[in-house]
């Protein structure tokens, strides 16, 4: 994700010449997924001996398959898409209750077994956006060779969360962190009272340094996946990466990532830690996504249509269902769980108010629509690869 761009589309010269200068430097992992509708570009950029140098992650979208046939159509695109004869890394992506019920319904742990007997992938996981339950569910269910969690100092107890990760570790799962810097979030704007912090440590790390090193601390983490589309970006993740290691961060230096947490959330207009007890919601919300988005908003902002969008994307798309802040029903059931006691009913009353519009309305009959034509244009693919 987030490769350069040019005129709002993909530069494709730009984009192999960085993949290729990343590998060239030590970089052996690639992750991509075909909803990021890049796996032909990557597919060049593995040409020229590239592929030999470096292992590659794609992933198998839920929301797109209805049937065993779905997914096998998918998979072979997939193969094609990249040139490769197999995948290192095939990941059921992103994870919640329900994509992994739907996942379970068409069998996928019997597809999987089948394309790792066959050689076509070479290892499995999944990538999981859901609540810690779910979680622990998932890596009870099969057996996995990894997994990937969102994970950093910011949303350290959001989705999976440091049990998870602990967990998952403890069934030796490798384990592939995804949004290290929360996608830039923590990087590009430091808001002053952010940086009045950072300018207080006695070493001076950039904002990225901070974050990645936070991630790389934690010895259960076997990769960090950081989207980059400037070439320094990839040497200064270089750098930080060659020179980082487990447990190497100082009580000093935690403390202040922790003091600079703690003012994020102070600038947080919700409180949400992100636990998820208040969950499941019997409207079917996604409390802790709403806060997420909200707060992230809030602090990182970014134009309407933008912030809708996004609300839109992990309230509908991604979660499978509408899962936004206006279906409450207000039964209250939510706030008797919440440790920080917050009054949901009324925040929820303030993400719809300031989140919901037009946008959101309309995205989800527009994704459903993209989904059909993408469908029908995988199982043309699919079938002229048979063909050939
Ligand atoms: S009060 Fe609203 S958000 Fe909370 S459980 Fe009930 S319907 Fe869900
Ligand atoms: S609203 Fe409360 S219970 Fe729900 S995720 Fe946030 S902090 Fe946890």
């Amino acid at each position: 994700m987030r490769l350069p761009s040019k005129n709002g589309r993909t530069d494709e010269e730009k984009s192999i010449k960085q993949i290729r200068y990343a590998i060239d430097q030590g970089v052996n992992y690639l992750d991509t997924a075909i909803a990021y509708m890049n796996e032909p570009l990557i597919g060049k950029a593995l040409q020229d001996g590239y592929r030999e140098k470096v292992k590659i992650a794609t992933k198998l979208p839920p929301w797109n398959v209805k049937t065993k046939e779905d997914i096998e159509n998918i998979f072979k695109v997939q193969l094609n898409n990249l040139k490769i004869e197999y995948i290192d890394y095939y990941m059921l992506h992103s994870l919640n209750a329900a994509n992994w019920n739907k996942m379970v319904e068409l069998d996928i742990l019997t597809f999987l077994d089948k394309i790792k007997t066959a050689g076509k992938i070479k290892n499995t996981g999944f990538s999981f956006h859901g609540d810690k339950e779910t979680f622990k569910e998932i890596v009870d269910s099969y057996n996995w060779d990894f997994c990937m969690i969102q994970y950093n100092y910011l949303d350290e107890e959001t989705q999976a969360g440091p049990a998870g990760l602990k967990y998952a570790s403890k069934k030796g799962l490798g384990i592939i962190v995804m949004e290290p810097c929360r996608g830039g979030n923590l990087t590009q704007t430091v808001p002053p009272e952010i940086q009045k912090i950072w300018d207080k440590s006695k070493v001076k790390r950039t904002p990225a340094e901070w974050a990645l090193r936070w991630v790389l601390n934690h010895p259960e983490v076997t990769c960090v996946l950081s989207g980059m589309n400037k070439k320094k970006h990839i040497k200064e993740n270089l750098k930080i990466a060659a020179k980082t290691l487990p447990n190497s961060l100082t009580e000093d230096e935690l403390d202040i990532i922790g003091k600079v947490r703690d003012k994020y959330r102070t600038l947080m207009k919700t409180g949400c830690t992100g636990c998820g007890y208040c969950m499941p919601c019997p409207c079917s919300i996604d409390i802790a996504k709403c806060f997420e988005i909200y707060d992230s908003a809030n602090i990182f902002p970014t134009n309407k249509i933008e912030t809708q969008i996004r609300y839109a994307m992990g309230l509908s798309v991604i979660h499978g269902k509408i899962a936004y802040a206006s279906n409450c029903t207000k039964c209250g059931r939510c706030e008797r769980q919440c440790p920080q006691e917050l009054p949901i009913i009324d925040l929820l009353n303030d993400v719809s108010n300031n989140m919901e519009g037009f946008i959101t309305k309309i995205f989800p009959f527009i994704f459903k629509t993209y989904l059909c034509f993408n469908k029908y244009q995988t199982k043309r693919k699919a079938r002229k690869i048979c063909r050939k």
